[in-house]
């Protein structure tokens, strides 16, 4: 997003019909965005970034939207790391042998320095490890960028001004936020040299929820089932930003999220140079979080930091993480935000 000369907080200063584009992604606030755009009764386009890491729940209930409610078929873009993986494979055959990294670290990122065409896994292995809450590079990656470069700087060109509706509320608390939520302004602009303006617009700020769900009710739309089963957000499936309850659905609802992680963690492992990278950062259990700190004291180095295993079984712990409590419902918060407000 180099280019960005200005930003303001009004929508002032538009000339001629600006294009109107909301971001979905699959939740409940973001199809408020949807809804709203539909009453407003001028024509407007619905992107989503399919991160290739959703649920197929969320997939299909995209796809339906536009049937179930009379607006835009949502339009869908992906990230490509074909390039930046090709540029790592460079580094690893110049820089890592150069470096004196084992010969088998080695080979085993070359093999596995191939794009899948999953975006989520291509980013972990072009960056070899997982997004974490402290490093939250997932969003910009995988939705912002493909967004803005397929969609908006085509659209800036050719209309000079785009206004981008964001599913952003205030209200409710989000874990690993990167930004103040109550500094965010309904109205914002962003000047792009040469090719015209971004006009952020946060219609559904100050709702509650309970707002959002109302609207759904109002066009007789049932929201993403994921909410019926115990899911506080829909997004990556996990996002990395998940809690310990909303986890414990997710395994027991379905298993299969197990194994895919259990294999994005041996494939991302392969393309680090440590040789080990996890899902999860390793702080999210107790016992995880006090092994991380005897590894930066040189100590436990041959004990293998908390693998996605390690923590479904802490997922079905008690506060503490010691005793089985079997399946507990979901904390019921929202978990994951951006500025841009493409991660529910
Ligand atoms: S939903 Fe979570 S894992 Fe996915 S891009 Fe957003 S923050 Fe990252």
């Amino acid at each position: 997003m180099d280019g960005a000369l200005n930003i303001d907080q009004s929508c002032d200063g538009l000339t001629g019909e600006p294009q109107h584009i909301v971001s979905v992604s699959g939740g409940k606030d973001s199809a408020s965005c949807y809804l709203l755009a539909i009453m407003r009764g001028r024509p407007f386009r619905a992107v989503t970034a399919d991160t290739g890491h959703e649920n197929e729940i969320t997939y299909e209930w995209i796809s339906k939207l536009s049937a179930r409610t009379g607006g835009p078929e949502v339009e869908i873009v992906k990230a490509d790391f074909t390039a930046r993986i090709a540029h790592k494979r460079q580094l690893v055959q110049t820089k890592w042998v150069s470096d004196g990294m084992p010969d088998e670290i080695i080979q085993a990122a070359l093999d596995i320095l191939h794009p899948t065409g999953i975006p989520f896994l291509d980013l972990c292995i072009w960056k070899g490890r997982f997004p974490s809450i402290k490093g939250q590079f997932c969003t910009e990656h995988l939705k912002a960028e493909p967004i803005f470069e397929q969609v908006f700087v085509p659209a800036m060109a050719s209309q000079g001004n785009v206004i981008s509706w964001q599913g952003e509320r205030r209200q409710g608390e989000r874990r690993g936020e990167s930004q103040n939520r109550s500094q965010l302004p309904r109205h914002q602009r962003v000047r792009y040299a040469d090719i015209g303006s971004l006009h952020i617009w946060r219609p559904i700020l100050h709702w509650s929820a309970e707002n959002t769900f109302a609207l759904h009710d109002h066009f007789g739309l049932e929201p993403n089932p994921l909410y019926r089963m115990g899911m506080g957000r829909v997004g990556c499936f996990p996002c990395i930003n998940a809690r310990k309850g909303e986890l414990s659905a997710i395994f027991a609802r379905f298993p299969e999220v197990l194994e895919k992680i259990r294999h994005f963690e041996l494939l991302v492992s392969k393309a680090s140079k440590r040789g080990q990278a996890t899902f999860f950062a390793a702080s999210t259990t107790p016992q995880g979080k006090r092994l991380a700190e005897d590894h930066k004291r040189g100590l436990r180095l041959d004990e293998a930091l908390p693998g996605i295993d390690d923590i479904e079984a802490w997922s079905r712990t008690t506060r503490g993480g010691r005793q089985f409590d079997g399946f507990k419902l979901m904390d019921g918060n929202q978990l994951c935000s951006s500025q841009y407000g493409l991660c529910e």
